[in-house]
């Protein structure tokens, strides 16, 4: 098998105006690149996963890490998640605050606790006690977010999640979500994105898939692992993308989109909201990115 190694990351699907595309093809793209600096050097699926998800969270232009929403009291509240297909070990935290990389927080929560899931201020507490430096809100907050917030500039974007999904050099499988979930949310709303199997989900026998959109619909249909699932069938990583999507549209009313990677090495990428914003690097180094609009029902385009 010599369709290795790939990366592929997303910056969040739904309504992406003209105006913030640029900036979101570009920050999948610096992510996507620093990433693959990882496989190309050897490093692992996991390491991969998450050093494109911590340039993504540190970019303003999405809604994770800095930049985010805020939630109702004006607050930044942060979930991710990030899994090994190896061994199905993951690690995720939810309604995090003052935490600057929760990809990595989730995965010292996966390597160094004996637990899986970590929330609020317990989650918080575990990052310090790992040396964790704390990160003040004010360096989480933007002067874009807060004039939505108040009301001041109409919300330009209805998401911004950001995911990873890598097969590294030796076949292993792994991936990573991260959002500061959805605009205006209730104190304490927790989405799909840190829920194993609905935000993320990596097995090395299936694939590995990251999700973004209305967590509320997609946890319904526990979308990553319907994907994965649909993977284990024989579906290729494209069909299982649409066939996750379709699912999503019949037996919910809700939008979002994923990404996929199977085992080959192959990568589908799909949604049912108007956009989704991608990257990927293919084995041979050639890269992908844009953002896919949605044109009808059953055709998008790519741009
Ligand atoms: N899925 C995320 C959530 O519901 C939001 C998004 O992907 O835009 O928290």
């Amino acid at each position: 098998m010599k369709n290795l190694p790939v990366l592929v990351v997303h910056g969040g699907s739904g309504d992406i105006p003209v105006e913030t595309r640029t900036v979101r093809v570009t920050g999948c793209r610096c992510a996507v690149d620093i990433g693959w600096a990882v496989l190309a050097d050897g490093g692992s699926a996991l390491d991969a996963v998450e050093a494109a998800v911590r340039v993504m969270e540190d970019d303003p232009a999405f809604d994770a890490g800095r930049g985010s929403f805020l939630n109702r009291a004006g607050e930044i509240e942060l979930d991710g998640i990030i899994m090994d297909g190896r061994d199905l070990n993951f690690g995720a935290v939810a309604a995090v605050q003052r935490v600057r990389h929760p990809v990595t927080l989730a995965r010292l929560v996966m390597a160094e606790s004996e637990h899986a899931m970590l929330a609020g201020a317990g989650a918080e507490a575990f990052a310090r006690e790992r040396g964790l430096p704390p990160c003040p809100s004010w360096e989480l907050v933007v002067e874009r977010e807060v004039e939505h917030w108040r009301g001041e500039t109409r919300v330009s974007s209805t998401s911004g999640t950001v995911g990873a999904a890598a097969l590294d050099e030796s076949g292993n499988l792994a991936v990573a979500t991260s959002t500061g979930g959805m605009f205006n949310k209730h104190p304490g709303r927790v989405g799909d994105s840190p829920l194993v199997g609905c935000g993320a989900y990596a097995d090395n026998r299936t694939g590995a898939v990251s999700a973004t959109g209305e967590g509320e619909a997609l946890m319904k249909v526990v979308i990553s692992k319907a994907a994965c699932d649909f993977m284990a069938g024989g579906m290729t990583a494209q069909e299982a993308a649409d066939g996750a999507i379709a699912l999503l549209t019949e037996r919910t009313t809700g939008v979002g989109g994923l990404i996929v990677l199977d085992r080959q090495g192959r990568v589908g990428v799909a949604h049912n909201a108007p956009c989704i914003a991608y990257a990927y690097i293919t084995a041979g180094g050639e890269v992908t990115a844009g953002i896919e609009r949605q044109r009808t029902q059953t055709s998008n385009m790519r741009e």
